[in-house]
């Protein structure tokens, strides 16, 4: 038996796993046997030969198209479904094809309602920052909710008048600035989509031992989308993990009662308690923040766009897209798809010089997704022991005082070496 299956909730992982994997556009067949012989070699050394992982190539983008007429065959849907996780490298985004984003439609069909981005800094590695160390941020990015949903109308079409005709007619608004040439968006948030997001936040924070979660928002304008996501949030902890959390609601209605003293009082047991402490920020204060006190932040629960922009400034802080891994997570089905973060990088593809950490670092989440510690520790002390001495790609090694640029497939046998 190969397969990963949910039973009572919880993933069961057999010793050898299959996992189908999308090799990837342009770069993606540089970086994914790359990733690929790390991880073996990882799993191997971390339970004397006792777990393997059997590699199941499926096809999606560029590679699917010249094989298939199809960008998106529906025998790669049914792998994923079929084997709950898998792993990506980049996607052609389609031009003019009936798919809007190959990304988008697998996290759609297979409903991967959290993206989670985990944030951490390597020593060695230049960053525009000058404390990077104090970045580790895991961010819970909603992922199929918000103006992504897709719901649009193109100004000057028939459907934008339409839609125009029924806020003006039919819900009385007059708020439309120049209503003749406005494309229109919608916005949908919903309670269950917010719940889920912010329970498996909080529930990581909680597994992870991580101090807090803070539900980062702009409901100071949007009041019933992105402020509803910080109502329902806040109800998430105070209903469903009442003796594991504290909130900051709690904090200033104590505040309010009964003082700050006694509120103060009562962070600080929930503290030592080891409670997790849910707080809200506005997002431009927090894209601010995180550069100011990022000490302050742990787990980050947000909405979809806002936290589009958090990850990529937050990749950066810590040495951009190449190091920044990803996963796409429905911790209900346990599906789930680890992928690189960047693009297909054409500008490089082929030269023997993309950094495969983002597809590594990724297949790093997908071992402790499965509960296989130990090779994905072996596999973050090499890249730090690495790092360390200014060993790297060229993207990194060239800012980096003593670097020492390696092509993509030497890195990797030094990565294996390192192990
Ligand atoms: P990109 O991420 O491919 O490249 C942006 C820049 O970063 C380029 O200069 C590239 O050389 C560099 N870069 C990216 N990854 C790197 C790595 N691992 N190591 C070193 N340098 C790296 O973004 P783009 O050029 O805007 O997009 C190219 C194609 O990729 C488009 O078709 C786009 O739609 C697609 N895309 C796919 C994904 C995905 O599959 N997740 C994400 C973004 C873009």
């Amino acid at each position: 038996m190969s397969k990963v299956y949910m039973q009572d909730g919880r993933l069961v992982v057999p010793d050898c796993v299959t996992v189908p994997f999308i090799e990837g556009d342009g770069v993606g067949a540089e970086i994914t046997p790359v990733c690929q012989q790390i991880v073996n070699e990882a799993v191997k050394q971390a339970y004397s030969g006792k777990r393997s992982i059997e590699w199941k190539e499926v096809l999606a983008g560029g590679k699917a198209f010249e094989q298939t007429g199809e960008w998106l065959p529906e025998a790669t849907m049914d792998a994923f479904r079929e084997y709950l996780i898998g792993i990506k490298g980049p996607l052609t985004t389609p031009v003019g094809g009936g798919i809007r984003s190959l990304n988008v439609a697998l996290r759609q069909t297979l409903d991967l309602y959290v993206c989670l981005r985990p944030v951490r800094w390597f020593r060695g590695v230049v960053s525009p920052v000058k404390e990077p160390e104090k970045v580790d941020m895991h961010i819970f990015r909603e992922n199929t909710e918000d103006i992504y949903a897709g719901i649009e109308w193109e100004q000057g079409t028939p459907e934008a008048k339409k839609f125009y005709a029924f806020l003006r007619d039919e819900m009385g608004v007059k708020k439309v600035r120049f209503p003749e040439t406005s494309s229109f968006g919608v916005k949908p948030v919903s309670v269950e989509g917010t719940k889920r997001l912010v329970r498996a936040a909080i529930l990581y924070a909680l597994q992870h031992k991580l101090p807090s979660v803070t539900l980062v928002h702009k409901g100071n304008i949007m009041k019933f989308t992105e402020g509803g996501f910080k109502r329902w949030g806040y109800e998430v902890a105070e209903t469903e993990f009442a003796d594991r959390t504290f909130t900051m609601n709690q904090y200033n209605q104590l505040k309010k009662d009964s003082g700050e003293a006694s509120a103060k009082a009562a962070l600080t047991d929930a503290v030592n308690a080891g409670k997790v402490i849910i707080k809200d920020c506005i997002a431009d204060a927090f894209l601010q923040n995180t550069l100011l006190i990022p000490k302050e932040y742990s787990v980050v629960a947000t909405l979809n766009l806002n936290g589009d922009y958090i990850s990529d400034q937050l990749a950066a802080m810590v040495g951009g897209i190449g190091i920044a891994p990803g996963a796409n997570i429905n911790y209900l089905t346990g599906h789930a798809i680890f992928e690189a973060t960047h693009g297909t990088a054409p500008d490089i593809a082929g030269k023997n010089v993309v950094n495969p950490c983002s597809l590594l670092l990724s297949s790093v989440m997908m071992l402790e997704y499965l509960g296989w510690k130990e090779a994905a520790v072996l596999i973050t002390n090499a890249l730090e022991k690495l790092f360390g001495a200014g060993v790297a790609t060229a993207d990194l090694a060239r800012f980096m005082p003593a670097g020492k640029a390696l092509g993509t497939k030497e890195f990797g046998q030094r990565v294996v070496e390192s192990l």
